[in-house]
């Protein structure tokens, strides 16, 4: 499968980031921005993406491992800042198509709010 025009042209989150349609941000930085899902699967259910899009994580190499931190970073940052972080939470990375990923910029789901099951389906 290839998903590398998408990712260098254009996805729905490349709109969000550049404000061409709407979302519920809550968090951003330089490299990071955050919005609500569409779907929330938990009573907090937030999207973590790079700016600077990559289609998926297989896409990641040694010269975005400091984007792939920012990424997590902003997570457990957020967490803590909004005060679940010690409640616990969970975070997740769909990687193609068994894994689920449907968006191809790279996310992360930050997952919260309510006691998840284990493993996921
Ligand atoms: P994936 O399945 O690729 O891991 O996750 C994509 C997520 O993006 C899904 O949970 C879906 O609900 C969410 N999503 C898809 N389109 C939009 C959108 O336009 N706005 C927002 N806020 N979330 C979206």
């Amino acid at each position: 499968m290839h998903h590398e025009g998408q990712a260098m042209s254009d996805t729905i989150f490349s709109k969000i980031i550049r404000r061409e349609i709407p979302a519920e941000i809550v968090y951003e930085n330089d490299e990071v921005l955050a919005f609500r899902d569409l779907n929330p699967q938990a009573p907090v259910h937030v999207l973590f993406i790079p700016k600077r899009p990559l289609a998926t994580l297989n896409d990641a190499t040694a010269s975005d491992a400091e984007l792939l931190g920012h990424l997590l970073l902003a997570t457990a940052d957020y967490a803590k800042r909004e005060g679940f972080a010690e409640q616990g939470y969970r975070t997740v990375i769909n990687c193609n198509e068994d894994g689920g990923q449907t968006v191809f910029h790279l996310h992360v789901h930050l997952l919260a709010g309510r006691r998840l099951h284990w493993p996921p389906g």
